[in-house]
């Protein structure tokens, strides 16, 4: 017999993967400009004209061979320095090359960085809302994830439920902010307070590694911190993407940074080559690896999503919807008109509107909009979102 376990992982389609699916079949049916698809986080924007520009420069004016050619496991090293340089004239750190570990994504980077410091029955503990992705990397990794509800109305990190769901076994602490599915962003006085509870247990014994998924970093309005962890907590590691910031999401390019504070650094970077040898996660696209070292610092303009959360925040809380203001990324979370989120999910779709249902980002109640959308079709689903909260009014 085969793998079960890989099987069952295989054959079942995530809810976000089913929609998307339900709504294609349904766009085939009446029309794409019927539907009113909220489903993917798929950038709506394109790369920065530079990425073109550097990509093209890249091959036409390096060796043909080598700029395809097979990289360092890790990455390429100049490669590395330049993400470690840009991270330290940033964030004011002093990281160096062998910090850093090319990835296909944040995907990537997550599952490896899990099967690096995970030993099985290790616990992960992280803030719901979540992606679900983080339970299946977890358990790949021989872990279990603990999942704690973020603080009702604002979905920032609840410290003392945090503290209260620390055991032996708690390995890591995975965040994620800007936050997919809310658009939070965890303010620093959260995260201070996470890293008071993670450091008191350091100071009795437990080492508990502080894992920060950032794909949406560059994904903020109004000019919004996003605390630099590292600066707050020495044994941490960051998991990097490009897919959202330069909206390059097929092209799988990110990275691990290793904190080179923490006092077992150099024994965790080994540990992070391991697992992406064993995972046969090595050279990362080698194209994509050098194009990064060109425009570090560049971001899509993102100002559309700006723009789309604007109207939908406020034409949805004229219809009487309660929504969690989002400082990041190109999420909304709503509550959902009635307790349970899949059946007000269901009934949105004889709107045409198609918005995940959030109880698998372990959250009761809400739904996800991703507005990562054109803004026309933001303005002409309005009348739908109303019909759908009067519907409610009616009953
Ligand atoms: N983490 C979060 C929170 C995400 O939303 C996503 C993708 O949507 C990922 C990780 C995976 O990103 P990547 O495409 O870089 O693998």
């Amino acid at each position: 017999m085969i793998n079960q376990k890989s099987v069952q992982l295989g054959s079942v389609r995530s809810v976000i993967r089913e929609l998307f699916e339900y709504g294609k079949k349904r766009k085939a049916e009446i029309g794409e400009e019927n539907v009113f698809d909220f489903s993917l986080g798929n950038p709506s924007v394109p790369a920065p004209r530079s990425v073109q520009n550097e990509l093209i420069k890249i091959l036409t004016e390096g060796d043909p061979v080598l700029v395809h050619g097979y990289t360092s496991a890790q990455g390429d090293f100049s490669v590395r320095k330049a993400v470690a340089d840009y991270i330290n004239e940033n964030f004011s750190l002093n990281l160096s090359a062998d910090n850093i570990y090319m990835t296909c994504g944040a995907a990537a980077s997550l599952t490896i960085t899990l099967n690096a410091l995970l030993n099985s029955g290790d616990e992960v503990i992280t803030i719901a809302p979540y992606f679900p992705e983080y339970k299946v990397f977890t358990e790949h990794a021989g872990g279990k994830l603990i999942a704690v509800q973020g603080m009702a109305g604002t979905f920032q990190p609840d410290i003392a439920a945090i503290k209260a769901a620390i055991t032996p076994r708690t390995k890591a602490v995975l965040i994620n902010s800007p936050n997919n599915p809310s658009g939070v962003v965890y303010t620093k006085q959260a995260v201070e307070g996470l890293c008071k509870v993670l450091r008191e247990c350091k100071e009795r014994g437990q080492t508990i590694y502080l894992i920060s998924d950032e794909p949406y970093r560059e994904l903020v309005f109004g000019g919004v911190e996003v605390p630099y962890i590292m600066n707050y907590y020495e044994d941490s590691i960051v998991c990097y993407s490009f897919s959202k910031s330069l909206s390059l999401p097929g092209e799988r390019i990110g990275y691990i940074a290793v904190n080179p504070a923490m006092q077992n650094a150099a024994e965790v970077y080994a540990a992070v080559c391991g697992a992406g040898r064993a995972l046969g996660y090595v050279c990362a696209p080698s194209l994509f690896q050098k194009l990064i070292a060109r425009v570090l610092g560049t971001a899509s303009d993102i100002s559309v999503y700006s723009t789309n959360r604007d109207i939908l925040v406020s034409a949805l809380q004229s219809y009487g919807y309660e929504v969690v203001k989002p400082d990041g990324a190109f999420y909304l979370f709503v509550k959902s008109l009635e307790p349970d989120s899949d059946a007000f999910a269901e009934r949105a779709k004889n709107y045409e509107l198609l918005l995940v249902s959030a109880k698998s980002f372990g959250v009761e109640g809400y739904v996800r909009v991703s507005y990562c959308v054109s803004t026309d079709m933001i303005k002409r689903s309005l009348p739908a979102f109303k019909a759908l909260a009067d519907s409610y009014k009616a009953l």
